[in-house]
């Protein structure tokens, strides 16, 4: 059976919040599933830089080829700048199947997430919170930002991406975080993601 979720576009309120790693492992799950395109619409160009420093499992184009590639993919992941315009935010939100909000679980990057999800609200946009750069045991704050925007009534991924090291290791090597050789976290890194991918294809 053909998944629903064909164009998913990652979007965040502040940069440094994990936003290209994101879009990058969520292109790499979902090619393992069908042919994937990850289209980088950040002017930083952070995930096309990625790809061009090693060896990636699917096509990155810029968005002014993504409309020639499109049709020859199953899943289409879109990497979006950080804060974006409101009309921008429009057009992506009534573009996409699925919004992916990526948040680091402390206060500032929640607040910027917080406001975008305002405007969200008001186009009844299909959205989805992803609590990333989660820091290690003892902190306890990832639980707690995920309880409060349950509380709250938002949607938020079940699973949250973890803050190791690894992940700069592959965004060094150009690689996403399942090919790095030799590095005992990388398993773990990788399972954060293909279980925010499962849930994200059901
Ligand atoms: P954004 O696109 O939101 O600016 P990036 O994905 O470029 O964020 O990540 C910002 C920095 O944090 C990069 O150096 C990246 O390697 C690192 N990073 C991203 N996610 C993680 C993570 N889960 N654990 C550790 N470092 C991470």
């Amino acid at each position: 059976e053909r998944s629903m979720t064909k164009i998913v576009v990652v979007t965040s309120g502040k940069g440094g919040v994990g936003k290209t790693t994101t879009a990058l492992h969520l292109a790499a799950y979902c090619q393992t599933l069908a042919p994937t395109l990850l289209v980088d619409g950040d002017l930083n160009r952070s995930a096309l830089d990625w790809a061009s420093r090693g060896n990636l499992p699917f096509k990155v184009v810029d968005e002014k080829a993504a409309v020639k590639f499109a049709r020859e993919y199953e899943h289409i992941v879109v990497d979006t700048p950080a804060r974006p315009a409101p009309e921008e935010l429009q057009t992506i939100a009534l573009g996409c199947d699925l919004l992916v909000l990526p948040t680091s679980p402390d206060t500032l990057a929640m607040g910027a997430m917080l406001q975008m999800i305002d405007a969200l609200r008001a186009l009844n946009a299909n959205y989805k919170i992803l609590l990333t750069l989660i820091p290690p045991h003892p902190s306890r704050v990832g639980e707690e930002a995920k309880q409060s925007l349950e509380r709250a009534g938002l949607p938020v991924f079940k699973s949250g991406i973890r803050r190791l090291a690894v992940f700069q290791r592959a965004a060094l090597e150009g690689v996403p975080v399942n090919q790095v050789k030799g590095d005992a976290y990388a398993g773990i890194a990788w399972r954060c993601y293909s279980e925010v991918g499962r849930e994200m294809m059901r």
